[in-house]
């Protein structure tokens, strides 16, 4: 079916033009380009639609925390809080969960999410009877929700870089062995609207000796990895191994065009220089509510790395946030505004995210496409009166109005159209407490 929108602005590759016309057939852009003309019959979107936004970075069920987790603290009493939540979920309630969790993210524009999922196995340790029951919940959550999905089925060994064994709920976490965990990601089956790909949890959680074998059997396949979002972790590392995890990951043949590093917030220039050709995905939502610092993301673009965004534990659910944030945190550092361009900035939200996801066809108003729309509210008390292409610097999710995923709507005037969010957050979560 051929469908034709109108919009007032778009965001296209070659910057913001006014009186957009899209076309979409089968669920992709035909044709993206400023209409000659206006026609009545044709379905207007008011406001600016930018490509659909990859959440490259997701654990869905840390949602449950947002707001819960007040007072003193670190990373690490966070992380025991997070262990809590984790313990309290079996494949339906976590499907329930994921639901909600993903129909929010749509609400705020996402029409892809990179789900690093290591919550595999029953809370003593054991497999359910479908070992891998809790991914396929996070799969059919993604589509029920109306989001794409790329399932990171994640690699997890070991308490610490050390060689600890896995204690209370980290049992959930793990297979075991190297060869449990691929024979159960070997089964993995991808949906019509999922992808299906890797992730070694962090340096801490894999023996080295683990890594190599992971590269070989997960070649051409994304592969995201936590490194160095604590500085404890990098001295743990350099205490165990002489090096840091991003040169441990090298050595290992870890890097490169498939592989995605997740938070890169502590890194020397050596790092930087070794991920080159890679993906780096900030979070800066959560780096900032986890105290965990401030990344080199103008230094990692600089050297050819690719920068992606992720809400990761869900303290915020708004990638134009996170956008937003990765320009202000880097203002902070270097006393200088003006560190990225707004298109660098909408390509991390957009093109690279679905890259670094699996997703070379998504992420850019270009005929042949996906047929992702995201059009964002310029009417609002926050979008009123600007400059359309300074909207990552001003909107926030709330003012996302409209949302077209491989061509179905799924919100509409800001509201999903299958799911009611806000209560099915609320039941699902208060159903855990
Ligand atoms: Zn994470």
């Amino acid at each position: 079916m051929l469908t034709h929108y109108l919009c007032e602005y778009a965001w296209l590759p070659s910057g913001v033009a006014r009186d957009v016309l899209i076309a979409i057939e089968d669920g992709r852009i035909t044709r993206a380009e400023q209409a000659g003309w206006v026609d009545d019959h044709i379905r207007h979107l008011p406001g600016l639609t930018l490509p659909g936004l990859a959440n490259a970075h997701s654990h869905a069920f840390h949602r449950v925390l947002r707001g819960r987790t007040p007072g003193k603290g670190s990373f690490w009493t966070w992380r025991d809080q997070m262990y809590a939540a984790a313990a309290k979920l079996n494949p339906e309630s976590y499907h329930r969960l994921a639901r909600a969790v993903f129909a929010e993210m749509a609400l705020a524009g996402v029409t892809c999410v990179g789900e690093f999922h290591y919550l595999h196995h029953a809370p003593d340790g054991v497999r359910y009877a479908d070992p891998n029951a809790m991914g396929e919940a996070l799969l059919a959550a993604a589509g029920e929700a109306g989001v794409r999905i790329t399932l990171l089925d994640t690699l997890y060994l070991q308490a610490t870089v050390d060689g600890d064994p896995l204690a209370g709920t980290q049992l959930r976490f793990g297979d075991g062995t190297f060869d449990n965990w691929y024979e159960r990601f070997g089964d993995l089956k991808a949906p019509a609207h999922g992808r299906i790909g890797a992730a070694l949890h962090s340096v801490r959680a894999v023996p080295a000796d683990a890594f190599g074998e992971f590269a070989e059997a997960t070649s051409g396949l994304p592969v995201h990895a936590h490194v160095s979002e604590q500085v404890a972790e990098n001295y743990a590392c350099l205490q165990a191994h002489g090096c840091t995890p991003t040169e441990l990951l090298d050595r290992h043949g870890v890097l490169g065009g498939h592989f995605t590093a997740v938070h890169a917030t502590h890194l020397t220039p050596r790092d930087i220089d070794l991920l080159r050709g890679s993906y780096a995905c900030f979070c800066p939502t959560t780096e900032r509510d986890l105290g965990d610092g401030i990344g080199p993301a103008r230094a990692l673009a600089d050297a050819g790395a690719w920068l992606t965004l992720g809400s990761d534990s869900h303290a915020v659910i708004d990638l134009i946030e996170e956008t937003r944030a990765v320009e202000l945190h880097e203002r902070l550092v270097r006393q200088e505004r003006g560190q990225f361009e707004p298109a660098e900035l909408l390509r991390a939200a957009t093109a690279e995210g679905h890259l670094s996801l699996g997703w070379p066809d998504a992420g850019t108003l270009a005929a042949g496409q996906r047929a992702d729309l995201v059009t964002v509210a310029l009417d609002t008390v926050r979008t009123a009166g600007i400059d359309p292409a300074g909207v990552l610097m001003a909107a926030s999710a709330a003012d996302v109005r409209h949302v077209v995923v491989d061509g179905d709507v799924v919100v509409a005037d800001g509201r999903h159209t299958r799911i009611d969010v806000a209560r099915e957050l609320s039941e699902a979560i208060c159903a855990l407490f």
